[in-house]
């Protein structure tokens, strides 16, 4: 595997298509999600300097963070949170995405170490209301804005989604811009944020167009998981 000319093909996919979208390529972060693939993938994609790896299985991650600890790495957690996870979770990333109830936020901070910098979050959506997907619904953000402010060891960043499997780019990019729009609203209200973390390897030019900053990219930087 080519990491290096995979992460050069996705950095000339991002800039073509800001351009498409009048917005700036500098202005979209990529995050290499490297679920289930092995360290050495993950130090191969560092060695062509990206910075950002998302992971969603705790275990895997956690073998992973413990190999790769002499890199400067950010790592970020991407997957389901359970009470059960939030302490290790808590000590060993830099931030979580998948934020999603009071009593997690509760936990998150309460088990952050003092040595380390506030974890930073961003709150899951369930921006199509799918039935068995995680995240809250945008009705439901006030209450855990509200906690999460509360939160001292919590530094809130944005949104997080994760759509249902539209088919089409139009369909997609409704999902993106209803999440976009909810970011736009909090951001107008005052708080400061930066990150909308929407779209994947499937659906990359939707998210772009809708106003994604954060790109949680795995299969066209790693290759297919088996
Ligand atoms: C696996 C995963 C991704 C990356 O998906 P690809 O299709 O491989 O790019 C992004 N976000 C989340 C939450 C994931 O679980």
């Amino acid at each position: 595997m080519n990491y290096q000319a995979n992460l050069a093909q996705i950095q000339t996919e991002i800039s073509t298509l800001a351009h498409q979208y009048q917005r700036q390529a500098k202005d979209i972060r990529l995050l290499a999600v490297s679920k289930t693939k092995p360290p050495e993938a993950v130090s191969a994609v560092f060695a062509a300097g990206q910075r950002d790896f998302g992971e969603n299985y705790l275990q895997d991650a956690l073998s992973k963070i413990e190999q790769l600890q002499d890199l400067a790495i950010r790592w970020h957690f991407i997957g389901a949170l359970q009470s059960n996870k939030t302490r290790a979770i808590a000590e060993h990333f830099d931030w979580v995405h998948t934020l999603a109830s009071t009593k997690h936020a509760k936990r998150l901070n309460q088990q952050r170490p003092e040595h380390l910098p506030p974890l930073q979050v961003c709150i899951q959506i369930n921006i199509d209301a799918e039935p068995q997907k995680a995240g809250i619904m945008l009705n439901d953000l006030p209450q855990l804005l509200a906690e999460i402010d509360a939160c001292p060891r919590l530094q809130l960043r944005g949104l997080m989604t994760l759509p249902a499997q539209h088919p089409d780019f139009d369909s997609q990019f409704a999902s993106f811009e209803r999440l976009a729009n909810a970011y736009q609203d909090l951001k107008q209200q005052g708080l400061a944020l930066d990150t909308l973390s929407m779209g994947m390897s499937g659906d990359m030019p939707a998210a772009i167009a809708a106003g994604s900053n954060l790109l949680r990219i795995g299969t066209a930087i790693f290759g297919a998981r088996f």
